[in-house]
């Protein structure tokens, strides 16, 4: 990647976790790594070339969307029925346009969806049958159940089936989002994911809800959460950190350190990536891991899975 005169910044996430590094396959960890830094380079790539931000989080998402590591397109968590239903938020920090889908079943890329919902919409949020047929008659790339199903995601929920379908939080790793600066000094936001596993009556976590997931608006942060969803909407947690370096002038570390602490103290877990228009990024977890990489144009890089890793 090339260095540029007009600074840009990306931070990505691919979902926070009790992960421990002892209980990670070094095939998966190199997995994972090998894809967080294919989706720095793709939107890297834009934002290096004076590409917007928009542009660029949706690349990385598209990425990690296709990479079965993640809990989000290929690879998403299973439904207590045993599918996929995908939930996917966008948003442009220079205009506050938003675009978001939940409970889709067909669309390889549920990111390019959220975006053609903002672009090609008078609507912020589709749902189930009505965004598959959207995205149909927008013709967008289809995706058969197969594509989505991996072997992993299944076996997961068999063993939670096999608890008595207890709803565990901890077995849904791999959400994924990607916040960014562009070099006109615009931010944007967006967050994928397959949701829980297990999953029943249309349940619908933070992810597509534009202030409780994904939030992005130039006059404070860019936001994209992972983590338990029903904590992170009752927080509004994308949101409120925006509204903390807006309002109140915290800089992006304070403001998601003390929201992700409400969320602790509510009972939840889960993290945080963020930015702001002067280049500034941070990240915030309260896991003992969260998937995640950064890249911006002072050559500053790096791509990380465990706490300890900084
Ligand atoms: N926040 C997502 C949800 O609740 C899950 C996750 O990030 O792991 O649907």
């Amino acid at each position: 990647m090339t260095t540029s005169p007009i600074p840009w910044s990306l931070v990505i996430h691919g979902g926070a976790g009790a992960i421990e590094r002892s209980q990670t396959r070094p095939e998966t960890d190199s997995g994972v790594r090998a894809a967080l830094n294919a989706a720095l380079d793709a939107g890297g790539t834009i934002l290096s070339a004076g590409g917007a931000s928009l542009d660029a989080v949706e690349a990385a998402v598209r990425v990690l969307e296709d990479d079965p590591h993640f809990n989000a397109g290929r690879g998403s968590a299973f439904t207590f029925e045993g599918n996929n239903e995908l939930d996917a938020a966008i948003m442009d920090g220079a205009t506050l346009r938003a675009g978001s889908v939940a409970g889709v079943t067909a669309t390889r890329n549920p990111v390019t969806l959220a975006r053609a919902v903002m672009e090609q919409s008078a609507h912020v949020l589709l749902g189930r049958e009505g965004a598959d047929a959207f995205s149909r008659e927008h013709g967008l790339d289809q995706a058969d159940a197969e594509w989505f199903a991996t072997p992993e995601r299944r076996r997961q929920l068999d063993e939670l089936l096999s608890n008595g379908g207890k709803f565990d939080v901890d077995m849904k790793y791999g959400t994924v989002g990607a916040v960014a600066v562009d070099q006109a000094g615009h931010i944007a936001a967006a967050t994928s994911t397959g949701g829980v596993t297990g999953k029943r009556w249309g349940r619908i976590g933070d992810s597509p809800l534009i202030g409780a997931g994904t939030y992005a608006d130039d006059r404070g942060a860019a936001v994209s959460c992972t983590g338990a969803g029903e904590f992170f909407i009752r927080e509004s947690v994308a949101f409120q950190i925006n509204a903390r370096v807006r309002f109140l002038g915290e800089s992006l570390r304070v403001a998601a350190d003390t929201v992700m602490a409400e969320v602790k103290a509510l009972g939840g877990t889960g993290g945080v990536i963020v930015t702001a228009t002067d280049g500034g990024m941070a990240w915030s977890f309260t896991t003992a891991s969260m998937y995640r990489g950064c890249a911006a144009s002072d050559g500053n890089r790096k791509v990380a899975l465990y706490e300890d890793e900084g």
